[in-house]
C-alpha cells in the first residue's frame, strides 16, 4: 500500500462532504418560494459570476433575508447523516488508509464542526471559518488552516472543493494543489480559469480516492 508520508488532503464541506439540498430547500420553504424556482434562480446567480451567492435573494426582491436566517437555521437543525454525500465517509477513510493526513476546512458556522464530529467525521484538523475568524477566499483563511495543520509545505496539501472562486483559485494561490470536485451547483456551472487550472478535476470523492496521487503529477 502506498504511503503518502507528509501529504495532506484538506476537504471543503458544502457540496464536497455535505449535500446542501436540504438547507437550500429550507430557505425556499421559509420564504414561500417553490423549491425549483428558488434553486433555478440560485443557478442563474452562480452562472452570472456573482461571487456572493446570497444575490439569489435579490432575484426575488428580498432585501431583509437575514430576518429569516434564524428561522431557517432552526428549521434546518444542522448536519444529519443523510446530508453526507454517500462517498464522504469512505473517501476520508480511504485516503487516511493510504497514508494521507486529513483536514476539513470550510466556510461554515462554528457549530458545524461539532455536528461533523457527532457524525463520526474525525479528521486531524477541523477548521470552520466562523471559528477561525476569516473565510474563503481570503488568503488569510488558507494561511490560518496551514498553521492549524502544523505548518506543512503548502505544496504537500491537496485542497478539495467544489467552487472555482472560493476553493480552486485561492488554494492554488496559497501554493496548494487545487482539486476541483465537479458536483453541486457551483461545480457544474462554474468554469475553470485557464490561467490557474485545477491540478486535478474529479466528479466524486470516490474518483478522488482513485486519482489523488495525480494532484502531484
Ligand atoms: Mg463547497
Amino acid at each position: 500500500m502506498p504511503v503518502a508520508g507528509a501529504r495532506w488532503v484538506c476537504l471543503d464541506v458544502g457540496e464536497t462532504l455535505i449535500d446542501e439540498t436540504r438547507v437550500w430547500s429550507t430557505w425556499a420553504d421559509e420564504l414561500g418560494i417553490p423549491r425549483l424556482t428558488f434553486m433555478a434562480a440560485l443557478g442563474a446567480v452562480i452562472g452570472s459570476g456573482d461571487a456572493y451567492h446570497r444575490g439569489v435573494f435579490g432575484v426575488f426582491g428580498i432585501e431583509d433575508w437575514r430576518m429569516s436566517e434564524a428561522a431557517v437555521l432552526e428549521r434546518y437543525g444542522g448536519f444529519r447523516e443523510d446530508d453526507l454525500y454517500p462517498d464522504a465517509r469512505r473517501a476520508i477513510a480511504s485516503v487516511e488508509a493510504r497514508g494521507y493526513r486529513v483536514a476539513i476546512a470550510a466556510n461554515q458556522p462554528e457549530v458545524r464542526a461539532e455536528e461533523l464530529r457527532s457524525l463520526g467525521i474525525a479528521p486531524d484538523v477541523l477548521a470552520m471559518s466562523d471559528a477561525i475568524g476569516v473565510a474563503k477566499p481570503d488568503p488569510a483563511f488558507f494561511a490560518r488552516v496551514l498553521e492549524l495543520m502544523g505548518g506543512p509545505d503548502p505544496a504537500d496539501v491537496a485542497y478539495v472543493g467544489d467552487r472555482i472562486d472560493n476553493d480552486v483559485l485561492p488554494a492554488a494561490a496559497a501554493g496548494m494543489r487545487a482539486v476541483w470536485l465537479r458536483r453541486g451547483p457551483w461545480g457544474v456551472i462554474q468554469l475553470p480559469d485557464p490561467d490557474s487550472p485545477p491540478a486535478l478535476t474529479v466528479r466524486s470523492l470516490d474518483e478522488l480516492v482513485e486519482r489523488i496521487d495525480e494532484a502531484w503529477h
